[in-house]
C-alpha cells in the first residue's frame, strides 16, 4: 500500500495595487492661450515693428499677404500703426479694409 501525497500550492494572488500618491492637481480649466492653427502656413511676417516702414520702403502688404499668400515685397503706398506694429499696404484702398476690420488681418 502506498500513499501518495500531493501537494499544490498556488499562490497567484499578488495583487499590484497603485500607490496611494495622492495627486489631487487637476488642470482642467488650463486655457489654451493661442492656438495656432495657421491656414495656408504662412509663416512670413507682415507686421513690423513700430515705425520701421513708411512709404516708399519695401514690405509685405498685409492684405495681399492675407488674400493671395503673397509673399514678395512690394513697394510700400500706406502705412498704418496698429497695436505697437506697423503695417503696410500696397494701396489706400487695402489700407481702408484693413481698418475696416483688424482682426481679420493682423495676427494676434
Ligand atoms: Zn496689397
Amino acid at each position: 500500500m502506498k500513499t501518495t501525497l500531493i501537494s499544490l500550492s498556488l499562490f497567484a494572488a499578488l495583487a499590484i495595487g497603485g500607490c496611494g500618491s495622492n495627486d489631487a492637481s487637476t488642470d482642467a480649466s488650463a486655457p489654451a492661450p493661442s492656438a495656432s492653427s495657421d491656414k495656408g502656413g504662412s509663416a512670413v511676417v507682415v507686421a513690423y515693428d513700430l515705425g520701421s516702414k513708411k512709404k516708399g520702403d519695401k514690405g509685405i502688404c498685409v492684405i495681399c499677404n492675407k488674400n493671395e499668400g503673397t509673399t514678395a515685397e512690394e513697394d510700400v503706398v500706406e502705412t498704418l500703426d496698429y497695436q505697437g506694429k506697423t503695417y503696410v499696404f500696397c494701396n489706400e484702398k487695402e489700407k481702408a479694409d484693413f481698418i475696416s476690420d483688424p482682426k481679420k488681418y493682423a495676427k494676434p
